[in-house]
């Protein structure tokens, strides 16, 4: 339930935003947690933080004209929401996906606010992306989608002031695009104004298995609290891009065995454990579908449609996307045993699936904790960027796993002091929030 002092602020939010239902969805998620908070600090109330973060601090929509190898126009509509910049340059990736409107653009960029803080790294938060669908379009098409995306971008990024990334549809190659054409626009070797570069070209090892990696480093640590581990732990991962894939690495290396995967089409079954190497084959060089995996993988069954949820398991990771994680999915978890579920994803488990976990005493890491590795590994890319260093995988690894397990110990500190103890939801909204909300009243009305 919403406090009372709250309740007036998620309404403007929705008089404000008309039909954006994700970011509606995702404003409640943190103003649920918020009403002890204001009770403890009256100062953020009286200098109406709530109000000021539910507003972005900029909004950017424009034109994306591009053509395809036919020479045929196509207009596509891009979006950057620069939403606060309290805690350094509006940090957060892009995404390029037929699904992406202001609504999704917004709640990702709010989630990533307090992502950010919770990271301890000197980053704000934004996101930003466009409807444009790179499924089935050759390199050329997307080079030129790029290049007509930072056309317009180029004026508003910079290593001081805005740094996207990627997300679901943006990778390294986009961001080579990207940063191409961002350099040729601006004459500046600009390193640090993009992040999930080419390691050849100022890229961070670690920065593509961070998320995924990172995801499975706060799992280990919700389950040490519980005296468990993944050692030995059955695991469901959905998706098969770059979260899935690199959280799929991480579980079997600390003796967990990951049985599933899944796409937008269908879901794989593999019993005896995924085969990562196939997998990676498949998706990062080929570009192909799970059902090719299972084609090629004996023993491993294929479902158009099919419920990954309901393959029994101890530890559930879902690595797709928003949404995907319904009451009716997290009963199915409960009943085949599930003892924890972190969200690899934005946002992918509904609100009525959280209470569903929640009930059943199932521990739950929520994305914009358990997620963070992603962009904090990016903000260690530009510190790499700003000092003209490269460091190791293993030292880089080893800063993103103190980092998971600051953001897992923070949590769960938080969470205790405000009486809700092993609530990492309620730990990860407070403590995300005091971190901006006080430097937002530092800084002055802003
Ligand atoms: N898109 C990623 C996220 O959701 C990473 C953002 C970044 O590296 O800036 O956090």
């Amino acid at each position: 339930m919403l406090d009372e002092k709250i309740a007036p602020s998620y309404e403007e939010v929705i008089r404000r935003n008309p039909g954006e239902v994700e970011f509606h969805q995702a404003a409640r998620e943190v103003l649920v947690s918020l009403g002890p908070v204001l009770a403890k600090h009256p100062e953020l109330a009286e200098h109406k933080v709530i109000e000021r973060i539910c507003e972005p601090e900029r909004q950017i929509i424009f034109r994306v004209p591009w053509q395809d190898d036919s020479g045929e126009v196509h207009i596509n509509r891009g979006f950057r929401v620069e939403f606060n910049s309290a805690l350094g340059p509006y940090k957060g990736g892009l995404r390029f996906h037929p699904s992406v409107y202001l609504g999704i653009v917004k709640f990702l960029g709010f989630e990533q606010i307090f992502k950010n803080a919770l990271t301890s790294m000197p980053i704000g938060g934004g996101k930003g992306g466009s409807d444009f669908d790179p499924k089935n379009r050759s390199d050329d098409e997307v080079m030129r989608f790029c290049q007509s995306f930072m056309t317009e971008l180029y004026r508003h990024i910079g290593e001081y002031t805005d740094v996207p990334a990627g997300d679901i549809g943006v990778g390294t190659r986009e961001i080579g695009y990207l940063f191409g054409q961002y350099k040729r626009i601006t004459n500046r070797y600009e390193s640090g104004v993009l992040t999930g570069k080419g390691l050849e070209w100022g890229g961070a090892l670690v920065r593509t298995e961070a998320t995924g990696y990172g995801a499975v480093f706060f799992a280990e640590e919700m389950l040490k609290v519980r005296g468990q581990s993944l050692d030995g732990a059955t695991c469901v991962v959905s998706g098969s891009g770059n979260v899935a894939i690199y959280a799929i690495e991480k579980i079997r290396a600390l003796g967990g065995r990951v049985v599933s995967c899944s796409d937008s089409d269908g879901v794989v079954h593999d019993p005896a454990g995924i085969d990562l190497e196939l997998l990676k084959r498949i998706k990062e060089v080929e570009r192909g579908r799970v059902k090719d995996y299972a084609e090629q993988r004996g023993g491993a069954t294929y479902r158009d449609g099919g419920d990954i949820w309901r393959i029994p398991c101890d530890v559930a990771f879902p690595c797709a996307t928003q949404n995907e994680l319904t009451a009716k999915n997290a009963a199915a978890l409960v009943e085949g045993g599930c003892q924890a579920v972190v969200e690899g994803a934005n946002m992918p488990t509904t609100p009525e699936a959280v209470d569903v976990l929640t009930e059943a005493k199932v521990a739950f890491g929520p994305g914009k904790a358990a997620n963070a590795g992603g962009v904090a590994t990016s903000a260690l890319e530009m510190q790499q960027n700003a000092s003209r260093d490269r460091w190791t995988f293993s030292h880089t690894e080893k800063r993103l796993s103190e980092i998971m397990t600051d953001i897992h110990d923070l949590c769960h500190r938080t969470a205790a002091e405000y009486g809700r103890e092993g609530d990492y939801v309620a730990g990860a909204n407070i403590a995300g929030f005091l971190r901006v909300g006080e430097a937002m009243v530092a800084q002055g009305l802003i």
